[in-house]
């Protein structure tokens, strides 16, 4: 089958590869014909660094790829919930113990002994993907592959907006990053009956304008983001995102949100890992710092559900879609930041 590999950690050691099908190795485990393959942006960040630091998140030799839809092709014999023929996503926490405290409410993804796929084992830039079936979701007959390739993403944002950001109905929210999360974000905030609004630079303009059509007001970062907020709001922010990753949007983040508000942490910068914070003005306005990484089981649920609910918004934040072997004008486009979520078409 025809994989995108990553050798070795050497950035961008990467190669589109043929290689020997892969057999369940389990019992318990499926094999899924991958239809449709997101490119995150951890998957820009991890290609062009080097993997070979212990807390690299990407292990290599592995094949990465994380948001994926597809369907069932086999299944090992001790398998119920799903057979071959079923439309599946399947969520990326493989092996957590199901015993520690992390397993037993809900946050696999802190489990110690859990391998994530597309980072410590192969995942979806490929024909075929393996893994152990419980992690496997149905999804429904309305809702279509390439729609449903957009489940981990947004688990990732109701991490963020509603299982620790806590976004009621009739808050205010900030969303800093028109990125794919960002749109995952501000949808999300949505549907949750919150008021969201978006901000990014003058180069995201056409992602600007596809929210701005979904309803969502959009604005240009500057120096009077505090007025614009007020002006907008009536107050400042109820909470905020930051779906960027840097320290200058962290900042930012605190300045746009109200006395007791919530600044919630979507993406962290990899490079300048140290941010500094004016820890008085945090203690004497309250605010609280809230990071949300990754996402749970149920999120995932919720997601799939979310987005059969709502696939006319969703379906205007899919990008370009590119066969496997195309994978370098992809990862390009998706660096470009000019349209929404990038496809690969293993
Ligand atoms: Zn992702
Ligand atoms: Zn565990």
């Amino acid at each position: 089958m025809k994989v995108l590999k990553r050798i070795s950690s050497r950035p961008q050691d990467m190669k589109f590869l043929d290689i020997p099908e892969p057999v369940i190795p389990r019992k318990d485990w499926i094999k899924v014909k991958v239809a449709y393959a997101g490119i995150c942006g951890s998957d820009i960040k991890m290609f062009h660094k080097d993997c070979s630091e212990a807390d690299s998140k990407l292990k290599p030799p592995v094949i990465p790829g994380h948001e994926s839809s597809g369907i069932v092709w086999e299944t090992g014999s001790e398998v119920y919930h799903v057979k071959a023929g079923d439309r599946v996503v399947c969520h990326t926490m493989a092996d957590p113990c199901g015993c520690c405290e992390y397993c037993l409410t809900g946050n696999w993804g802190l489990c110690s002994k859990r391998k994530g796929i597309g980072s410590d084992i192969n995942g979806a830039f490929a024909e075929y993907l393996i893994c152990p079936a419980k992690n496997a979701i149905k999804i429904p007959d309305q809702l279509s592959l390439k729609t449903a390739a957009l489940t981990e993403p947004l688990a990732c944002s109701i991490r963020m907006i509603e299982e620790i950001g806590n976004i009621r109905r009739g808050e205010t929210i900030v969303i800093f990053g028109p990125g794919p999360i960002g749109a995952c974000c501000a949808l999300a905030a949505k549907a949750a009956g919150a008021v969201p609004m978006m901000v990014g630079t003058e180069h995201s303009g056409h992602r600007m304008k596809i929210l701005a059509d979904l309803g969502i007001q959009c604005v240009t970062n500057d120096e009077n983001l505090a007025y614009r907020v007020k002006e907008i709001f009536g107050d400042l922010a109820d909470a905020a995102v930051d779906a960027v990753g840097s320290e200058k949007v962290f900042h930012q983040a605190f300045q746009v949100v109200r006395k007791l508000g919530r600044v919630i942490i979507g993406a962290a910068d990899e490079v300048n890992k140290d941010y500094s914070v004016n820890m008085q003005k945090v203690f004497s306005r309250q605010i609280k710092i809230l990071p949300a990484c990754s996402s749970t089981p149920k999120g995932w649920h919720e997601a799939v559900n979310m987005l059969k609910q709502y696939q006319d918004e969703f379906e205007k934040i899919l990008g370009k879609e590119y066969p496997l072997q195309m994978w370098r004008d992809a990862f390009q486009k998706a660096e470009s930041r000019e349209d929404f979520k990038i496809m690969l078409r293993p």
